[in-house]
């Protein structure tokens, strides 16, 4: 190894897994390896682990493998099961379409549709892997280096430690991934031009007729709205997501916007929609810690192989590997299945560990950029106007709940079929 890694012990069918990101990604990729018998150090750079983002939906087939694990007790009392998801006009207001979901979802898929806050989802998933034989968590530990070039180990640095040595080194390190750019070198993902204004508004503080339980999307030219609810429908995650030329916006989750400039980007609305907009408070500070955040969306081009997701002792997963547009609600639901698959890929004892990656990457890349693909298209249907608007809101009046249900993502069984469309 270059900059030499002491060895650190013997090696068995256990084998030493280092996490370099604790997020979504990252917990539940520990979680997956440790319930195969595995020894699991996961890194994370802050130093406290989780309370940042927004809403986080959790299609039912990512709720099936939570299920698996033995979550959905702990995170079911902390989210919200929505009856429906209503498509509606931005403008008029009019319900295009609308997709049963609540006992609906259960009974078709066999797990829920669950929307919650992404610190309770991430605060079950720790405690989860905490509790975990052979397992640690180490927070404020910046990984800043790896080395994969030897037969029998992967080394990596964090922060001014000693090197570290481990059999497979998950690189769950999200979009900025450094793991990512020492396996592929390919540069830092790209701006979209969309931007995702995400607020939170507790129930209590809504005009009852806006106390909605359910999932609204709604619909604009250049624009979209999903509204949902979350810790056990105590509060309402907004997110208006908009394609905005310009770049200014950061990358972090911290970005205060005063409401005004999400209005504007917004233009005009039907009434019900303004006023849910304007229950937001009009900027951020001590007071409303849960006002107006804007986050620009950035994009790879779809997974385009297996090498893409791991390559001798190294995997990518989650944002690290395929970071995609929010507009299928999708994110951390493939970085739940990439867990799930590398956990099943790591307990086929006799691979050896680049084999184990490579079915791993094998089972994985096409889902992952099938999902990446119309996360994209449905921004453009989304966001459509002019002739393909009408076209789309005939098709949602005509086909409605055929249209919104997706049976290839949510009925996806990771592991069974490469790509079950
Ligand atoms: C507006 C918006 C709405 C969304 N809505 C949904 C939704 O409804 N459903 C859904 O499934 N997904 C949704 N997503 C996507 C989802 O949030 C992400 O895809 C998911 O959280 C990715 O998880 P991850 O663990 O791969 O990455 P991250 O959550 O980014 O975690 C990466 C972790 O690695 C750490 N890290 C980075 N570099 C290092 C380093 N060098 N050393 C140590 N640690 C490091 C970071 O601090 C972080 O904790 C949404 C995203 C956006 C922007």
């Amino acid at each position: 190894m270059v900059w030499g890694c002491a060895d650190q012990g013997g090696h068995s069918s256990a084998a030493q897994v280092l996490v370099a990101g604790g997020g979504i990604g990252g917990m539940a990729a520990g979680i997956a390896c440790a319930r195969q018998g595995h020894t699991v150090r996961v890194f994370e750079q802050y130093g406290v682990l989780g309370d940042v983002g927004a809403g986080v939906q959790l299609g039912p087939n990512a709720t099936r493998i939570l299920q698996s694990w033995g979550l959905l007790e702990a995170l079911t009392p902390l989210a919200s099961q929505p009856e429906n998801l209503v498509v509606r006009s931005v403008s008029t207001g009019r319900i295009l379409a609308t997709l049963p979901l609540g006992a609906t979802t259960v009974k078709r898929y066999g797990a829920p549709y669950l929307c919650v806050h992404r610190a309770d989802l991430h605060r079950v998933l720790a405690d989860s892997l905490s509790q975990m034989a052979d397992v640690s968590i180490r927070v404020g530990r910046s990984v800043v280096e790896l080395d994969d070039t030897e037969e029998e180990g992967v080394c990596m640095r964090v922060g001014d430690d000693p090197p570290v040595q481990g059999d497979v080194l998950v690189g769950a390190d999200g979009l900025w991934s450094l793991t990512r750019q020492a396996l592929l070198s390919d540069g830092a993902p790209q701006p979209t031009g969309h931007v995702a204004y995400r607020a939170m508004v507790s129930m209590a503080d809504l005009a009852p007729a806006l106390r909605d339980q359910n999932v609204t999307v709604w619909l604009g030219p250049h624009v979209h709205v999903v509204q949902y609810p979350v810790r056990a429908g105590e509060s309402m995650n907004v997110v208006v997501a908009a394609q905005a030329p310009f770049s200014g916006v950061a990358q972090w989750w911290d970005n205060a916007t005063p409401a005004f400039e999400v209005k504007n980007a917004l233009g005009n609305t039907c009434k019900a929609l303004a006023d849910m907009i304007a229950s937001v408070p009009d900027e951020r500070g001590i007071d409303h810690p849960d006002a107006w955040l804007a986050w620009q969306l950035f994009e790879r081009p779809p997974v385009a192989g297996p090498d893409e997701m791991a390559r001798r002792r190294v995997a990518l997963l989650g944002d690290a590997a395929h970071p995609m547009f929010p507009y299928l609600a999708q994110g951390a639901g493939m970085a739940i299945e990439d867990a799930q698959a590398l956990g099943r890929a790591l307990s086929m004892h006799a691979l050896n560990v680049p084999q184990q990656l490579r079915h791993y990457a094998l089972n994985r890349w096409e889902r992952n950029a099938f999902v990446q693909q119309r996360a994209k298209r449905n921004g453009d249907i989304f966001h459509a106007d002019g002739f393909k608007r009408v076209g789309r809101d005939l098709a949602m009046w005509a086909m409605g709940a055929k249209l919104l249900d997706q049976p290839w993502l949510y009925g996806y069984e990771a592991g069974t079929s490469l790509l079950a469309k």
